[in-house]
């Protein structure tokens, strides 16, 4: 999963990033309004952290932005402390959470986590496909109850497949969605991914579309 991540506090921008990339998570990242702005419009992205204060163009006006111009991706806000029309403003111009600075990182995963999932349609915390499960809080991926065991890319590909199940993806939207914007990409890779990933999984389960993408089997 991919997120834009937008904050003008250098040091809090890098603490965020850090913990976020450790997550699992490709991070983009933006330290003011304009630039936040251009890239949500432009880039795919799986969820957005928006600072609110920010240089150039105000956080609540780059989200108003965004949702007049159809971009649904979900957007958490970061508040000051005890500011609650910061946080009503937040909601009415498109937010879908926010969070109170400081906070914990844990807690900006698990609502990150919790509108990733939500916005894929999916309520549990474990995503399941068959006799395969996907703890998306541990990153733990089980087989018939046994553990698999996944390299961080076979793992962001199939955590990408598993919020979809049914739907076909191709291999740019992947590409988009488990690499960072100045990451060297190439789509090529991702088919040597699900090669992998096929190894480990039960025949059949990643179903190929031709011309189209890959498909995770409703089972
Ligand atoms: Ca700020």
């Amino acid at each position: 999963m991919r997120l834009l991540l937008v904050e003008d506090d250098p040091t809090l921008r890098d603490q965020l990033r850090a913990g976020l990339q450790e997550a699992g998570y490709a991070v983009d990242a933006a330290d003011d309004g304009r630039d936040a702005h251009h890239l949500g419009d432009t880039e795919a992205y799986d969820a957005v952290v928006l600072d609110l204060g920010l240089p150039l163009l105000d956080g609540l006006s780059v989200l108003r932005r965004w949702r007049d111009a159809g971009r649904a991706m979900p957007v958490l806000v970061l508040t000051a402390r005890d500011n609650w029309s910061e946080k009503v403003a937040g909601i009415d111009a498109g937010a879908d959470d926010y969070l109170t600075k400081p906070f914990h990182m844990e807690e900006l995963l698990a609502r990150l986590r919790g509108l990733i999932r939500r916005a894929a349609g999916q309520a549990s915390p474990v995503l399941r496909c068959g006799e395969l499960a996907l703890d998306t809080r541990s990153g733990r991926v089980t087989l018939a109850g046994q553990a698999v065991t996944l390299t961080s890319h076979e793992y962001k590909v199939l955590d990408y497949l598993m919020h979809r199940p049914g739907a076909v993806v191709s291999r740019s939207e992947l590409t988009e969605h488990i690499y960072a914007q100045d990451f060297d990409r190439d789509s090529n890779t991702i088919e040597v991914f699900v090669g992998r990933l096929r190894k480990k999984l039960p025949p059949g389960l990643i179903e190929t579309v031709r011309g189209q993408g890959y498909r995770l089997a409703v089972v």
